[in-house]
C-alpha cells in the first residue's frame, strides 16, 4: 500500500548532510553465532589490501566533503577489531576529515580498546549471548561510553529471551551514558522472528513500536537517528526505522531515495549505494574511475528491509511538483 505521507526524512536536520559509509570488511570473526549467516564469519573472505582501503576512503571522503557533507565511516564485519591494522586505518581515515565508528562484538581486551579509543568517534557494540562474557562486555560498555557515544544492541535470542532481557536492563542501569536497544531477531529482515512466545513478542513490540519504547535512537549519533514521516501539510510524525519494518510501512517503490547521496555500502571490495542493491553496483574499491553518486535513485524494490537504507531521505513522486513543506513535529 502507498504511504499516506509525502516524504521520509531524518529527524535530525544534521543527518541530512551526513553520509555514512558502512564497510563490511571481511568474513573473519572470532564468534560463530548460530543465527549469523556464514558469509559474515566463515573466514573465507580476507581483508582488502590496506593501501586499497586507504585510497578508496580518500576518494570517497573527498567526493562527499566537496558536496558539503560530513562523512562517517562505519567499519563492520565480520569483526573489524580482528583486523591487524585497524588502528592505522582508523587514524588514516580520520586524518582525511571523516569520523570513524565501529560495529563490534566488543570481545577485544581492555588494552585493545584503550589503544583504539583515540581513533574512534562512536561505537556500536552487539551483545551475543551465545558467545559473549557478560562481565567483559559490560566493562567494555563502561570503558567506551565514558569517552565516546556508545550504542548497544542486545540480540534478543528467542530461546534465551529472559536472560537477554535481564542483561539488557542491567546494562541500561549500569551504563546510563550508553544507549541500549533490545534488538529483535528478524526473518529475512521482513518480520520479527516467529520464535518468540507471545509475552516476548509483546515486550519487543512495545519496545520498538512506540508507547513503552524505552529508548529511541539518540539524536546526534553519527550513525543517524530516527526519521520523520512528513505529510503534505507539513505535519511530521517521528518514527524509528525498526518501527517502519515491523509496521510494514516500508514500501517506497517509485519514490526518490537518497542512497548513495546519504549512504554508501562497501561489501568487502564491492561498492554499492546501499545493501538493497538499487542503482546497480558502482564498481570495486580499486576502480580509480569509480563514479560516486551525486543524486538520488528511484526505488525499484517492493519493500525496504535494511536500516541504513531506510535512514536515507525519501520523497514520493507526488512531491516533485511542490517543494517539501517545513516539518512541524507532531509527537502523538
Ligand atoms: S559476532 Fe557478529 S559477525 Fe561474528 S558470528 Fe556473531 S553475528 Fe556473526
Ligand atoms: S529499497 Fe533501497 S532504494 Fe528502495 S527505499 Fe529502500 S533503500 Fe531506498
Amino acid at each position: 500500500m502507498n504511504p499516506d505521507y509525502v516524504a521520509l526524512l531524518p529527524q535530525d536536520a544534521e543527518d541530512r548532510d551526513r553520509v555514512v559509509i558502512e564497510w563490511v570488511m571481511s568474513s573473519i570473526c572470532n564468534y560463530k553465532c548460530s543465527y549469523c549467516p556464514d558469509i559474515l564469519h566463515d573466514g573465507r573472505i580476507r581483508w582488502p589490501e590496506y593501501d586499497d582501503m586507504v585510497d578508496f576512503c580518500s576518494r570517497a571522503i573527498r567526493h562527499y566533503t566537496a558536496l558539503g557533507k560530513d562523512v562517517t565511516v562505519l567499519f563492520s564485519g565480520g569483526e573489524p577489531s580482528r583486523y591487524r591494522r585497524f588502528m592505522e586505518l582508523a587514524a588514516a581515515t580520520r586524518a582525511m576529515g571523516a569520523s570513524v565508528a565501529i560495529l563490534s562484538n566488543g570481545s577485544r581486551p581492555e588494552a585493545w580498546w584503550t589503544e583504539a579509543l583515540p581513533h574512534l568517534d562512536e561505537a556500536l557494540l552487539s551483545f551475543h549471548i551465545e558467545q559473549a562474557d557478560v562481565q567483559h562486555f559490560s566493562d567494555r560498555v563502561a570503558q567506551l561510553s565514558a569517552v565516546i557515544p556508545t550504542q548497544v544492541n542486545v540480540v534478543m535470542v528467542p530461546d534465551r529471551f529472559a536472560e537477554c532481557l535481564a542483561i539488557s536492563d542491567e546494562l541500561r542501569n549500569r551504563h546510563p551514558a550508553a544507549t541500549v536497544h533490545y534488538k529483535p531477531m528478524m526473518e529475512h529482515w521482513r518480520r520479527m522472528s516467529g520464535g518468540y512466545d507471545p509475552q516476548a513478542t509483546q515486550v519487543l513490540w512495545n519496545a520498538n513500536m512506540g508507547g513503552e519504547r524505552p529508548v529511541r535512537f539518540p539524536r546526534g549519533t553519527l550513525l543517524k537517528g530516527d526519521m520523520l514521516r512528513l505529510a503534505a501539510d507539513g505535519a511530521a510524525t517521528p518514527v524509528t526505522p525498526i518501527e517502519l519494518i515491523l509496521g510494514e510501512d516500508n514500501h517506497w517503490l517509485g519514490w526518490e531515495c537518497a542512497i548513495g547521496q546519504e549512504t554508501l555500502f562497501v561489501e568487502f571490495d564491492q561498492v554499492l549505494r546501499s545493501v538493497c542493491g538499487v542503482g546497480e553496483p558502482l564498481g570495486t574499491i580499486r576502480d580509480r574511475d569509480l563514479i560516486f553518486p551525486v543524486g538520488p535513485v528511484t526505488c525499484t524494490r517492493a519493500s525496504c528491509t535494511c536500516i541504513a537504507g531506510i535512514k536515507a531521505s525519501k520523497s514520493s513522486p507526488n512531491s516533485h511538483e511542490v517543494p517539501l513543506p517545513t516539518p512541524t513535529v507532531r509527537t502523538s
